[in-house]
């Protein structure tokens, strides 16, 4: 391609609404142009980028025998309805776009496929004989996103490679989820990304695991615990350790003690001169159920932990049942305002027990008149504790479970791991953190779409089985930014061989050197029919901006056919470390081709 006759259009400032390095480089190298909130145009050179992944994803997806198809992206209300995620992806979620069409039809853009895949196998898998299946497609997903950002990191509009087996059992899953954690690690390695493969969070769906793929980058989204003997890697959602060990107490006696001005953790401390392990704390939390029930949580844990609301989020679905719910629409902590509407007294915030009473809740048909009360592991063994007294400016000391305070039955783990905690495998290891971006997420899906949807097959012995399933996710548009974010310097991006947009560009200083137009279009047709994909920047401007532009848009190797004709030679210049080399104009074509070569293997 000739630039000159290319849509080529860098900008020399950074873009007003760009946050993040990779999203500023995209828009000013002219990759990518913003439409709308979160919408965005992949422009020719993003889009031979978005392929190179692509394809890169398909052979790793193809060699693993999975089959590559296309699902529609208009998906009718009925189906998502028999999962039972219509109401949460349009209304609680609302991350689901939805329309009505003209015959009054409920349609949705797809956000994922599960749904439109398990209709599929429930048609057309009947036996036991045609498992395992594995399909997978590359698309366009939609996603109203509430805070779309950083480019294509975070779009309303995106490209993913999704996938979805079919199994008999769950070894058999298994195995595909194995052949899928390689496939992810190729993929990855292959675009040239430094990345780590971490314990992820399965939500409510449950089922027996899900690995999360994060790049890692100090913009990513996620907190990624790990030990630095490679043998433990979470995100922090997920992530268990070690807590500090207890110190004694110094408080043999339960006595109420006045405690003015110490509604944080901290200060109580500082007054009491205690340590925050002999703390119980009681957290307050507001969730809503799917049935439009509110429920107060109270979490008693131990001074120096903090509450993961992503672990208590799965506590509080798995208790659904109790309130005739099925799954958690919100949970949040209740401010000022959401207290008005169910808080029948003011609240002794900052010096609750864990028995505050019931009568602080002004029950009703939507409000749950009792505290569901649960304690954190942490605070269980606790002897001789400091807690709240139900009473603003006092708290109690040397206080014990079942003596004091009647301990709450439903024991939980819902602490965070921090950096800095022992890890749970090998004690001498202390959990590190890093940031990442989340490019790829494999799980273990279970029965739970086949089930809500009665897909079934006929098993070996004649019975009527739900298929077993798991999915698989990698962001192809997200991966490619990712790729920038890793690697970039002062002057551009530092694409990565093997999915930048072009090999090499020719950048001719002069164009009005006959000789250096003739050696520039020699190389340009020579390199291209032999496999190099190679640009020819021919445009009427100065050395400087062309070699500024080429450093910008990140195109591994530079081309000038300048001084050095007269040797025979051209400079030929690698972008990542700027090294320059006169190479025989002979010998470009097959010393570019052995660099290329290694760089992407
Ligand atoms: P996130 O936690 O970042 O919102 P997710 O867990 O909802 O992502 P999945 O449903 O697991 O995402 O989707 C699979 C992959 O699709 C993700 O790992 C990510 O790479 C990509 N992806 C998800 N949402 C977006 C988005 N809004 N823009 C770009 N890529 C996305
Ligand atoms: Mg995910």
């Amino acid at each position: 391609m000739r630039l000159s006759q290319m849509l080529f259009v860098t900008l020399r400032e950074d873009p007003a609404e760009a946050e993040i390095p990779s999203h500023k480089l995209l828009l000013r190298a002219g990759y990518i142009r913003r439409i709308g909130s979160g919408i965005y145009a992949y422009l020719p050179l993003m889009w031979r980028v978005l392929k190179k992944v692509s394809q890169i994803v398909r052979e790793e997806m193809d060699a693993t025998g999975a089959q590559e198809c296309l699902l529609p992206q208009l998906q009718p209300a009925d189906l998502w309805r028999e999962s039972g995620r219509w109401d949460t992806y349009t209304q609680a979620e609302g991350i689901m776009f939805a329309m009505t069409d003209r015959q009054q039809r409920e349609l949705g853009l797809g956000p994922t496929h599960e749904e439109v895949i398990t209709t599929i196998a429930k048609d057309m898998i009947r036996s036991y004989r045609q498992l395992p299946l594995h399909l997978y497609q590359i698309q366009t997903k939609f996603r109203d996103e509430i805070r779309p950002r950083f480019g294509l990191m975070r779009g309303r509009e995106f490209i993913m490679k999704d996938g979805y087996s079919f199994h008999t059992n769950e070894e058999s899953l298994k195995k595909t989820y194995q052949d899928m954690a390689q496939a992810y690690s190729n993929m990855l390695r292959r675009s040239g990304l430094q990345f780590r493969a971490v314990d992820a969070d399965s939500g409510a769906i449950g089922g027996s695991g899900s690995q999360e793929f994060m790049v890692l980058a100090e913009a990513g989204e996620d907190e990624v615990l790990y030990t630095e003997d490679g043998q433990y890697a979470a995100n922090v959602e997920k992530a268990v350790s070690m807590p500090a060990d207890v110190e004694p107490s110094p408080f043999a006696t339960f006595e109420k003690r006045e405690t003015p001005g110490t509604e944080t953790i901290d200060k109580l401390c500082k007054f009491l001169k205690c340590s925050p392990t002999q703390v119980v704390k009681n957290v307050l939390y507001q969730a809503v159920y799917d049935n439009g029930m509110t429920v107060l949580v109270l979490v008693s844990i131990r001074g120096d932990q903090d509450v993961n609301q992503v672990k208590l989020l799965n506590e509080l679905t798995k208790l659904a049942g109790n309130y005739q719910a099925k799954t958690v629409l919100f949970l949040t902590v209740p401010d000022a305002e959401a207290q008005r509407k169910w808080a029948a007294k003011s609240l002794p915030l900052g010096y609750m027990a864990p028995d505050v009473a019931d009568d602080y809740i002004a029950g009703s048909k939507e409000v749950n008149s009792k505290f569901l009360r649960l304690v954190d592991r942490t605070a269980v063994d606790l002897t001789n504790f400091v807690t709240g007294s139900n009473e603003s400016g006092y708290h109690v000391v040397g206080a014990n479970w079942d003596r004091e305070f009647p301990l709450p039955a439903l024991v939980v783990g819902v602490r965070t791991a921090k950096k800095g905690d022992r890890a749970v495998h090998n004690p001498e290891q202390t959990l590190q953190s890093a940031r990442g971006i989340e490019v790829g997420h494999i799980f273990q899906l279970g029965t739970k779409y086949s089930q809500a949807m009665g897909a079934t097959y006929t098993s070996e012995q004649g019975e009527e089985m739900p298929f077993v399933m798991g999915c698989y996710g990698v962001g192809v548009s997200r991966l490619a930014q990712s790729a920038v974010e890793q690697s970039y310097d002062k002057d551009g991006i530092i694409w990565p061989v093997a999915i930048a947009p072009y090999h090499a560009i020719i950048s001719i200083p002069n164009i009005s050197d006959a000789q250096q137009v003739e050696v520039a279009e020699k190389l340009y047709a020579e390199l291209n029919q032999s496999g190099i994909e190679t640009l020819l920047d021919d445009r009427d401007e100065r050395a400087g901006v062309k070699f500024k532009d080429a450093d910008l848009i990140g195109i591994p190797y530079r081309i000038v056919p300048g001084r050095s004709l007269k040797a025979g030679k051209v400079e030929v210049v690698e972008r990542a470390t700027h090294k320059s080399q006169e190479i025989l104009i002979d010998e470009v074509n097959s010393t570019l081709k052995q660099w290329i070569e290694a760089a992407i293997n």
